[in-house]
């Protein structure tokens, strides 16, 4: 069993200097910023335009510790936001504004192409835009936000981070689907995977902490937020991840149903006249903790009901828990060892209630929850809730800006204006 090392930050980011990264991720109707310094994650300022297109879009920030909001015209999308950004708050803030060295994108999708994050040049926009099919609310969103940057920031370097470019090293056995063959070679069809920069920051954290080197590490790694995917890495690198074609594959989500059988879709359209995007918005909108508890997506308030009695709200914590220790026994059986169980992502991290569940469900592989530690194990701290002598389960809090900023500062070009040499480790 691995020893556990006490260490905050990756060793090659631990230098302190001024450069900053802005990092935009943007959604279908919300773009959320940060500017943060790629070498400790210190976010000077953070924020999110909000209902993009829906209405009444505002803008929050947060800034030099202090909260701001603003109403924009009904029109306002993505391009706007980023105006205002430029504009408005950054306009004023040359400390911040003149030490940007680079943007860093988050885009869910890479298909094939992408492996690592990459440069954006006009070949990179054409592969996004290829995968636009793959990716139909949120790629269409990213190459919004890219033009809007480059526009704004003509001489920064702009930096392409893929949700799927950690699975990539996934073998075939794990992302051919049992189709006609032809579906993959034709059109693309397979597993993909999401949330890989989540996975990926925790794998790199489990193996500080663990104290391995990265290409020796084998950790289950399950993100748990409003979306959840787990990922079986094997010396650093995934094997397998619960998320496929879409994000709609693999375990119980907020409104997501995860696996079903497929069968269901045939029936649902055979017998009860159900329209393709019905169907879409049953299993996408309609299900996982909210389908089952009738009640609410959100775990906390699924918790606090369930303990005042309310049926449905206690069935979709089972279920969710099960389904996911499920997962995490299938992916004991793929993995050669298991050097640690890591929880992340909002419910993985804060609820101890999930996480106690789920491992007493797989104590026959030799989980054990350390009571006093996994109480503890909450708001941003990283570290064991396991028993000495159990399986070591670790809890630790993404932070997917922090790699977005770190391989946009990596990937920043030595004549770039504002450029910094030592952001070159
Ligand atoms: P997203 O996928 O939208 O990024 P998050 O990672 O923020 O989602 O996770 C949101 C989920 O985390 C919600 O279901 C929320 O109820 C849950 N959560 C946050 N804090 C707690 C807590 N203290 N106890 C239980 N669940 C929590």
């Amino acid at each position: 069993m691995a020893s556990l090392q006490q260490t905050s930050v990756p060793m090659s980011y631990s230098r302190s200097c001024q450069s900053q990264v802005l990092v935009l991720n943007c959604g279908s109707s919300s773009l959320k910023f940060a500017v943060m310094n790629p070498h400790n994650g210190d976010i000077a300022l953070s924020g999110i335009g909000e209902a993009l297109g829906e209405g009444k879009p505002v803008v929050r920030w947060k800034v030099d510790g202090d909260r701001h909001s603003e109403t924009l015209p009904a029109d306002t999308r993505h391009t706007e936001v980023i105006r205002f950004l430029v504009n408005e708050i950054l306009g004023d803030r040359p400390q911040l504004r003149d030490h940007l060295i680079a943007i860093g994108h988050r885009v869910v999708h890479g298909g094939e192409k992408f492996s690592h994050s990459v440069l954006i040049d006009n070949a990179v926009i054409s592969a996004i835009e290829e995968c636009v099919a793959l990716a139909p609310l949120h790629n269409p969103a990213h190459l919004a936000g890219i033009e809007a940057a480059r526009d704004a920031f003509p001489k920064l370097p702009q930096v392409a981070v893929f949700d799927t470019a950690f699975h990539q090293s996934m073998p075939k056995q794990a992302y051919i689907y049992a189709l006609p063959y032809s579906l993959y070679r034709d059109h693309g069809i397979r597993r993909y995977g999401m949330h890989g920069t989540s996975h990926r920051f925790v794998t790199e954290r489990a193996a500080a902490l663990l104290n391995l080197s990265l290409d020796e590490v084998n950790i289950i790694s399950a993100h748990l937020g409003n979306g959840a995917s787990i990922t079986a890495v094997h010396n650093g690198r995934s094997i397998d991840t619960s998320m496929g074609l879409t994000p709609l594959e693999g375990l119980v989500m907020g409104t997501r149903s995860g696996d079903v059988d497929p069968g269901l879709l045939m029936h649902l359209g055979s017998h009860m006249d159900y329209g393709l995007k019905e169907i879409n918005d049953l299993l996408n909108r309609e299900s996982g903790l909210l389908g089952i508890s009738e009640l609410s997506n959100d775990c906390r308030a699924l918790e606090k009901a369930a303990s005042d009695g309310h049926d449905g709200a206690q069935l979709a914590l089972d279920i969710f828990c099960y389904r996911l220790a499920k997962y995490i026994g299938a992916y004991h059986a793929v993995l050669p060892q298991v050097d640690a169980l890591v929880f992340t992502g909002g419910i993985g991290e804060n609820s101890n209630l999930i996480r106690q569940k789920v491992m007493t469900q797989l104590r026959g592989i030799g989980y054990a929850v350390d009571e006093e530690k996994n109480t503890r194990a909450r708001f941003g701290e990283e570290g064991p809730i396991s028993t000495e002598q159990s399986a070591v389960t670790l809890v630790i809090p993404t932070n997917e800006e922090w790699v977005i900023a770190r391989d946009a500062a990596e990937l920043v070009p030595p004549n770039t204006p504002n450029h910094d040499p030592s952001t070159r480790e």
